[in-house]
């Protein structure tokens, strides 16, 4: 069985095809950068439906597949930015209209979950999912992936890229803070927001952006920075693992790639005697093999959607979603 995944609820637009016994046949991915500031969520949408053909035909091409040998169209239905969501879902119905095959609703964050799943050869792990869009802790527990932790307000990846872009630096400016934080010195005091299990980043970052104006090194305040809230990260992980006792630490979504934090969380699963995995970086970022890995779990458990009812689900929340293929 094949089935073709469909990414698109924030920056990138991705197309991927993946068989029911696990094989990622191609992964194609297309990222919008801004040319100035933030990501606004139409120019994001106008840049998908742009690329949109040209991404699907080299899947296909890539994968030595034809259209119709796909069993199943799997479309990532959410959480994400509204026009985004509605450019893929209308590429996805159309698809599965014309071709006559199942229109399969995955939600993102699952496919976050079961990609790492899957490439980093792990079972039933604690997750710590943190990107642009999203901060969350979650793990398994009878029939759903539970929230362990998230944040109140903006997600990890968005704090350090604010700050980033306010500095100067170019976007995303994830990479650049990790960069510049290897040659800060000083530990600068800044706010460190835990709150029973969530965590929240807009007190740290306005602190942050306040401390820059009144000239700190720009090098300590990206060490800064990623010291405090990679250390909350922790703090509500090291718990959800104390509490939820799973073996297995899955660190995922963009800020996955940043070293300092995979440090410090290995840190806590080794004290926890647990594994610890990073989800490899073409996989940790938003992409389309991941939605159609999901998409095959999935359609083994019938889980599809008539085209009619396919309506987009900007704030579809992670603990909402069945995921009955975890099920022992
Ligand atoms: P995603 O939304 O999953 O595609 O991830 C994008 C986010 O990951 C952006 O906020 C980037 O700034 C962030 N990111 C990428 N690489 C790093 C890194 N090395 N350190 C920190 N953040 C990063
Ligand atoms: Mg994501």
């Amino acid at each position: 069985m094949l089935i073709l995944g469909i990414e698109c609820t924030a920056h990138t637009f991705g197309c991927g095809i993946a068989s029911s016994t696990g094989e990622i046949l191609v992964n194609v991915n297309d990222e919008y950068i801004p040319p100035t500031g933030g990501i606004h969520p139409r120019e994001a949408a106008r840049h998908h439906s742009a690329v949109a053909p040209e991404i699907l035909g080299r899947a296909f091409e890539e994968a030595g597949v034809e259209a119709r040998d796909i069993d199943g169209i799997a479309i990532s239905l959410g959480p994400g930015l509204g026009p985004c969501l509605r450019t893929g879902a209308t590429v996805a119905r159309a698809l599965s209209i014309y071709l006559n095959k199942p229109l399969i609703p995955v939600n993102h964050c699952v496919a976050h979950i079961e990609i790492g799943r899957l490439t980093c050869k792990i079972d039933d792990p604690l997750v710590v999912y943190v990107s642009g869009g999203n901060t969350i802790i979650a793990a398994y527990v009878e029939g759903k992936y539970r929230v362990f932790g998230e944040t109140m307000d903006i997600a990890l990846g968005n704090c350090l890229d604010v700050f980033a872009r306010r500095a100067g630096l170019p976007h995303p400016g994830g990479p650049y803070v990790e960069k510049l934080a290897k040659a800060g010195s000083n530990f600068i005091k800044l706010p460190y927001v835990v709150k029973g299990q969530d965590v929240s980043f807009s007190g740290l970052l306005t602190a942050a952006l306040r401390k820059l104006e009144e000239g700190y090194r720009l090098e300590d305040l990206c060490y800064s920075l990623q010291e405090v809230a990679f250390s909350m990260i922790c703090e509500v992980a090291e718990r959800a693992i104390a509490h939820t006792r799973k073996r297995e630490v899955l660190l995922t979504g963009g800020v996955a790639a940043n070293k300092r934090l995979q440090e410090m969380l290995r840190q806590v699963a080794a004290e926890h005697d647990a594994i610890f995995k990073v989800v490899p970086r073409e996989y940790a970022r938003d992409n389309g093999a991941m939605i159609a890995w999901t998409g095959t779990l999935c359609l083994r458990h019938n889980i599809v959607l008539p085209v009619e009812e396919s309506y987009v689900r900007p704030r579809w929340r992670l603990d909402r979603v069945d995921v009955p293929w975890m099920e022992a």
